[in-house]
């Protein structure tokens, strides 16, 4: 069994009820747990101009390879209307590979840990909500990231669960 973590963001057509669905979805997959989720928050956009993002982070249990996992999360996009314009573009949902055991991944299609992992601030928040020990492969403490990225953009959104379903 593994477990892996999981980015979640939307920035168009009710990003909390998008987000919360998606969760829904993944829960419902017979080869993954969902074993909890963050805090929820809102974030400035990066790249062009668009609506700021709801984001939060998933940990799961699941028997999927790191590649099939992939083409899960990237099937729960496309079934909420994923549609890939410009890169960074606005987005119904993105659902991305974080973590995968400890394990460092580098193909073509898939790196792990997530190569912008460590200079997104509303990632590396929500992974601390889940686990605040949580490090790198390599060991670095996402505690250190954290401190050094610190809450611009950012802003945790009270009383809000993507449980609810
Ligand atoms: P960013 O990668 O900066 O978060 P994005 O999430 O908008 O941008 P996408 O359009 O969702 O990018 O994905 C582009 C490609 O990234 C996908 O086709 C996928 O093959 C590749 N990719 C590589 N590593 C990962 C990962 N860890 N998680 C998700 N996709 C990944
Ligand atoms: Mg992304
Ligand atoms: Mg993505």
């Amino acid at each position: 069994m593994n477990t892996a973590y999981i980015g979640l963001g939307a920035n168009l057509n009710n990003p909390i009820a998008q987000l919360t669905s998606a969760v829904k979805q993944l829960s419902e997959h017979l080869s993954i747990e969902v074993l909890e989720c963050s805090k929820v928050y809102d974030s400035d956009p990066v790249g062009p101009a668009q609506p700021n993002y709801t984001n939060a982070a998933l940990k799961i249990s699941t028997e999927l390879s790191p590649p099939e996992l992939l083409t899960v999360l990237q099937t729960v996009e496309n079934d909420h209307g994923r549609v890939r314009i410009e890169r960074w573009g606005a987005r119904t949902l993105d659902l991305d590979l974080l973590l995968f055991n400890n394990q460092v991944i580098q193909s073509d299609f898939l790196t792990v840990p997530h190569p912008r992992l460590h200079e997104r601030n509303f990632v590396v928040f929500p992974l601390l909500d889940i686990d605040n020990n949580l490090a790198l492969p390599d060991g670095t403490p996402l505690n250190l990231l954290k401190k050094n990225l610190g809450n611009a953009g950012l802003r945790q959104l009270d009383n809000i669960s993507l449980l609810n379903f």
